[in-house]
């Protein structure tokens, strides 16, 4: 045997799959087809959005709290800042699904927060032009993580620990043998106990039948500059999330200083192939970013001056999928983040050396199972 476990994908959830078993004591081995830290699929673009008060599902609340608790370990043990909650807004109606979901696990987790009515969110943060009526909610356990940087520590600290990463070697196939699993990764062959797969867009082709359901989807970033920069550091900025006027926005402070990083949270291009994703941006991407900036967010200069695009791989439900393959059960799977992921990547990884060294979880899993997609639950 090779290790006792493997892990493919050393992007956002494998690197902290590797660090989490390799604190175990596991002796686990990794494989990036790219090398680690890159900026080539879901990772990258210097912000993710971390939040507790969870539009997408009270039910991830706990494991929110447990993923911020894992950021703050690893930044413990590697002595670098990666998660600065500097807190989050939440903008919109009150009647509308976004407030009202938000409020929903406010309310069944107790969580830390202010309700701003319309005169004081306007008179907190004028940053953002409100519509009659709109409110605030400050998630006070909200702020962003550093992406490449984050990936990049838990690979430096599951190294640290005696975790082997082979980078820039693709897994072609692998299959269940016996008391382990056989993997073929760039004409080599290794063996395995278990494998942890975590190949985010790509999945599809590593896992043809399995990962069918699943269509990544591009996604753009833009940064705008601003009139106002003294208004837009971390401690007057909150990262927001806003659904108005028939926009879906998002956005965060830049580290820079002086430029305001905002994202359309709809209308992505579906990408046929991982290996060919356009990262060339065509005009009508900013005419619609634009428009929303120049709604919403008056002292912004609403031509973007930086662009960027990654991808994601969505599932149908748009909820990850975690858990064992029914028909490949020395395979552990955790994919299919839905544009959402990066906030749970360090109790994900935890998750998977749960998974796989103790045979369970103590984390409400059953909602991600893959049989769900496959019966059309
Ligand atoms: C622009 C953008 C903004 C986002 N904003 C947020 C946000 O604010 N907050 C949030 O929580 N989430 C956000 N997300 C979602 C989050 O970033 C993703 O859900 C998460 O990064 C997915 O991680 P992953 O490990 O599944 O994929 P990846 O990070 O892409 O990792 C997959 C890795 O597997 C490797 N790989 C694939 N196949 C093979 C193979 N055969 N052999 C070897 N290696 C292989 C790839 O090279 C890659 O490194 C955003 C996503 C995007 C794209």
């Amino acid at each position: 045997m090779d290790a006792e476990v493997a892990v493919i994908g050393i992007g956002t959830i494998g690197s902290m799959t590797m660090w989490q078993l390799a604190r175990r004591g596991v002796k686990v081995i990794g494989f990036e087809q790219f090398g680690t830290g890159h900026d080539r699929s879901a990772a990258g673009g210097e912000s993710r959005i971390f939040r507790t008060a969870y539009l997408e599902g009270s039910e991830y609340v706990p494991m929110l709290h447990e993923s911020r608790r894992q950021w703050q370990e690893l930044e413990a043990e590697t002595g670098y800042s990666l998660l600065n909650l500097n807190g989050g807004l939440m903008i919109g109606d009150p009647e509308s699904e976004t407030i009202r979901n938000v409020m929903k696990s406010i309310e069944l987790h107790n969580l830390e927060h202010e309700y701003l009515d319309y005169e004081e969110a306007q008179k907190r943060y004028p940053q953002h032009k409100l519509l009659p009526g709109e409110v605030m909610v400050l998630d006070k356990q909200a702020g962003f993580i550093r992406p490449e940087f984050a990936v990049v520590s838990a690979v430096q600290r599951s190294e640290a620990l005696g975790a082997v990463i082979h980078r820039y070697t693709q897994v072609e196939s692998m299959e269940q043998d016996g008391d382990g699993v056989r993997i073929r990764a760039n004409g080599k062959e290794y063996k395995v106990g278990q494998v942890v797969i975590t190949t985010g867009p790509w999945t599809k082709k590593l896992l043809p039948e399995q990962g069918s359901p699943l269509v990544t989807r591009r996604l753009v970033m833009s940064f705008f500059a601003t009139t106002k920069p003294d208004m837009y550091t971390p401690d007057k900025f909150p990262i927001f999330i806003r659904r108005s006027k028939g926009f879906d926005i998002s956005g965060k402070p830049t580290l820079e200083g002086t430029m305001v990083k905002v994202m359309l949270n709809q209308g992505y291009d579906v990408v046929d192939d991982p290996d060919n994703l356009n990262r060339t941006i065509a005009l009508k991407d900013l005419n619609e970013i634009s428009d929303a900036v120049r709604e919403l967010l008056p002292d912004l200069i609403p031509d973007p001056i930086r662009l960027n695009a990654y991808m994601d791989a969505y599932s149908p439900d748009e909820h990850a999928i975690i858990g064992r393959l029914p028909d490949m059960p020395r395979a552990v799977v955790l994919y299919g983040f839905s544009g959402h992921g990066f906030k749970l990547a360090p109790v994900m990884g935890k998750i998977a050396a749960d998974l796989v060294v103790d045979g369970s979880t103590p984390f409400s899993i059953e909602p991600f199972s893959p049989e769900r997609i496959r019966s059309g639950r």
